[in-house]
């Protein structure tokens, strides 16, 4: 799916308002789904889990 730059910033908006962080993370699809403004790593926790047990996905600084 091609994103463009309006459309990038609109579901970041979106995904903000929805109370996330959001932030895109750089080395596969998904976005951080911690609260906006949190200390530490973003974490996407519906990406990157190896089981749906796990409680993390993937993170990244
Ligand atoms: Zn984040």
């Amino acid at each position: 799916m091609k994103i463009s730059g309006d459309h990038e910033e609109q579901s970041r908006e979106a995904g903000q308002a929805a109370g996330y962080c959001w932030a895109r993370n750089p080395n596969r699809a998904g976005r951080c789904t911690r609260p906006p403004h949190h200390d530490g790593q973003h974490v996407d926790r519906y990406n990157g889990r190896s089981a749906l047990t796990d409680t993390t996905g993937s993170t990244w600084s």
